[in-house]
């Protein structure tokens, strides 16, 4: 039996084939999320960025007129039957900010997707972070990221806990700059449902997700800032999943509310 969707309404968070680890076309995606009855459905690709563009996981420059005449199509066929955002999900480097105008002229909205941060003049992986030092980088990065006004919401904001057993002071000190930031700039911290999707792993006899990060959107829960939950689809039957209960679940439990949609253009 496939599930019914009764709560969610919005997702911003989908990839397509162009990223080459993804499944589905942007018109794929649209019609899965027709069937799941959502309100609004923002596809948000890995952007072409040509420093990481050996890294494999995101759309080459080449596909970029592909993808977007792929929106306009879906857009064309189906605007009456459901609310259709042209986005992209991309890293903020500071030196880049040509490249996110440009992009902007072409699509609704951008989400920050920080995957790898400079360190030492190197691109380094935000899955290897391990050092404070590191976790700095990323926070720096992406209250500059928020700052410009180029992201209309922080894809997995606690992944930079990755790699930590235990949250210390100075973690859940760096956690508080991050979401003043999102407060005062207005953008939204995302819940991500394929941090769910991927399982728990269990250290020390304790059982939890890599992220999202239970400590994190505690402090969250202080705040005023905006919280949406997203499925970061790579597959189109992933629009709504088990993952997607469980991350509503997640939120409920902490005592968070999430906003049922945000205003994209
Ligand atoms: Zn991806
Ligand atoms: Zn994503």
């Amino acid at each position: 039996m496939p599930l019914k969707n009764k709560i969610m309404k919005s997702n911003y968070h989908t990839h397509t084939y162009l990223c080459h680890h993804a499944e589905g076309t942007v018109e794929d995606y649209v019609i899965k999320a027709i069937e799941f009855g959502l309100k609004n459905i923002g596809i948000s690709d890995h952007a072409p960025l040509i420093f990481l563009e050996d890294r494999s996981v995101r759309m080459s420059l080449e596909d970029y007129p592909i993808y977007l005449e792929e929106l306009k199509q879906a857009i064309d066929k189906f605007k009456d039957k459901i609310n259709i955002y042209k986005g992209l999900e991309i890293e903020y480097f500071p030196q880049q900010k040509k490249h996110y105008e440009e992009l902007l002229t072409n699509v609704d909205y951008l989400t920050l997707g920080q995957h790898y941060i400079e360190s030492n003049n190197k691109l380094k992986s935000i899955y290897h972070v391990k050092e404070i030092e590191d976790m700095q980088i990323y926070i720096k990065t992406l209250i500059e990221a928020m700052k410009s006004g180029y992201f209309k919401f922080i894809s997995h904001p606690d992944i930079f806990l990755f790699n930590q057993t235990n949250i210390s002071d100075e973690m859940l000190y760096l956690s508080r700059l991050l979401i003043q930031a999102a407060e005062k700039y207005d953008v939204a911290l995302e819940i991500n449902a394929n941090g769910i999707r991927k399982g728990k792993i269990t250290v020390d006899k304790k059982s939890r997700y890599r992220y999202p990060r239970k400590e994190f959107w505690e402090l969250v829960k202080q705040s005023k800032v905006k919280t949406i939950i997203s499925s970061d689809a790579h597959k189109p039957k992933y629009l709504f999943d088990e993952a997607i209960i469980e991350a509503y679940k997640f939120a409920r439990d902490i005592g968070i509310e999430v906003e049922e949609e945000l205003v994209m253009n």
